[in-house]
């Protein structure tokens, strides 16, 4: 029984009949993991093999257990483990371990999932292509010349290499969907406040998201409901809410989408020719399609920059040699120690955004110039979601313009992504297609505020009628 080839559910349905053992599931993922992706930056062999003899026993006196109860999962290295090294790919953090759980780990390993390694990422979570990783890289499998995308890189390469059975990464201009659609895997930016933020380190608070990547929509929903719900640790948590993604008699018939005609018209040729064929297949299913005009794309990505820059740089301030992290050796004085730490222990993609952010709110007219037009810019773009959820239930574009890009490729490839991050919407990334080179087309679903059950709904209906998200790449 290979593991890797099925789905979290599934695994925790054998597990529940007892046709596998906990221990042997781990057993086969630590047999057979070689890391090719180099999506992990730490594995957790010894906790994952205890945890696995403490839940079978849970099973065996049968406990009431979730069904992802023995299921390996897969952490994003910004996601707090207690005990557990967590280092944002980054030489600061690099031998750093949480005294305390993030909630969404909690929740998780409450639920009987077990974790069996730390993801790699772009450093603290800043980049697109999971390069800026002070351990290296990732690899996408569909074309080794490609980025994997990021910054939740590792998650994306490790399921594409089928290497992890159910992963989770962050998303705060795009870092869980621009990944998966470049490894063709299945990751949801929730709304904001559904997951709480408690332990996920920052990078800019008003958009982080946690959320999960895996093989289809099914197993988003199911461990979107485990780790969703209010945290009185996390106050921007959502209060009083049990959330429910999974309806097993939704039917898209009758469903309004709206397509944004103009991101369509932005892609390249072959990404538009496999997501009108995707649009056809809703129509097919009973979808009432309309095509409209988005106006976001314009003033998205420079809004984002300026905003999550702004935000970040408090968060990394605390990166000074003192409280966390690496500290230089032979150091004469505190600015010393400071700066030192800084220079050696960031790589070149947090610096930018570290002089960035800085020079936004270097003084008020500077400020005024471009963090108050970016604010502008902001509500700007949420009126024209208010507008178009006001006619459409859904809306519909690619989650990329290009497929997987080369390393030197400037590209913006989250340039409709991070509007859902400004607006604190839901939007989901799912595989709709492959170009004459094989390389994966992802289809973004975005849904109105909480409306989460929507997308994922809508999208493990397509999946019932595809096979795009089952195809896996030719690996050597
Ligand atoms: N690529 C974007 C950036 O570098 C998004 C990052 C993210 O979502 N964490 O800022």
């Amino acid at each position: 029984m290979n593991i890797f080839n099925m789905t979290a559910l599934q695994i925790g349905q054998k597990i529940k009949n007892k046709e596998i053992s906990c221990v042997e599931v781990i057993n086969y993922f630590f047999n057979n993991i070689t890391n090719k992706s180099n999506g992990y930056i730490t594995f957790t062999k010894e906790y994952a093999f205890n945890k696995a003899k403490e839940i079978q026993k849970k099973i065996d006196n049968k406990e009431n257990l979730s069904i992802l109860a023995g299921v390996p999962i897969s952490i994003k290295d910004n996601i707090c483990t207690k005990g557990i090294k967590t280092t944002c790919a980054s030489k600061m953090l690099k031998d750093y371990i949480p005294s305390y759980n993030a909630t969404a780990f909690k929740r998780l390993e409450d639920a009987g999932a077990i974790l069996v390694g730390k993801i790699n990422m772009d450093e603290f979570a800043m980049g697109d292509t999971g390069t800026t990783s002070f351990f290296g890289g990732c690899k996408n499998p569909w074309d080794s010349t490609k980025s994997t995308g990021g910054s939740s890189s590792g998650c994306a390469s490790s399921l594409a290499y089928n290497e992890a059975i159910l992963t989770f990464g962050s998303d705060t201009g795009g870092s869980i969907r621009q990944p998966s659609a470049f490894c063709s895997v299945t990751g949801i930016k929730p709304t904001y406040g559904i997951v709480s933020r408690y332990g996920l380190i920052a990078f800019a608070p008003e958009f982080d998201q946690i959320g999960p990547m895996t093989k289809d929509a099914l197993d988003c929903a199911k461990t979107l409901e485990i780790i969703s719900g209010y945290d009185e640790n996390d106050n921007t948590t959502i209060k009083n809410k049990n959330f429910k993604f999974i309806d097993e008699n939704f039917n898209i018939k009758g469903l309004k989408i709206g397509v944004c005609k103009n991101f369509i018209e932005y892609s390249d040729k072959e990404i538009q020719i496999e997501i009108l064929k995707s649009i056809d297949i809703l129509k097919n299913m009973g979808a009432i399609i309309e095509e409209f005009n988005l106006d976001v794309i314009e003033y998205s990505m420079p809004t984002y920059q300026i905003l999550s820059s702004a935000q970040s740089i408090s968060n990394m301030a605390r990166y000074d040699g003192i409280k966390y992290g690496y500290k230089p050796e032979n150091i004469d004085c505190l600015e010393e120690l400071c700066v030192k730490s800084r220079t050696d222990a960031f790589g070149v993609e947090v610096k930018k955004r570290i002089m960035f952010g800085n020079f936004i709110l270097k003084n008020k007219d500077v400020e005024n110039s471009y963090y108050k037009n970016a604010i502008n810019a902001k509500n700007y773009i949420i009126k024209q979601f208010i507008d178009a959820f006001n006619k459409y239930d859904i809306l519909l574009a690619p989650t990329t313009p290009k497929t997987a890009t080369s390393f030197d490729d400037t590209t913006e490839t989250d340039i409709f992504l991070t509007s859902a991050n400004l607006t604190g919407i839901p939007s989901i990334s799912i595989p709709c297609g492959f170009t004459k080179n094989n390389m994966p087309v992802g289809m973004q679903l975005i849904g109105n505020y909480l409306k989460d059950d929507l997308i994922l709904n809508t999208a493990i209906q397509f999946q019932k009628s595809t096979d795009f998200h089952l195809k896996r790449p030719n690996i050597m």
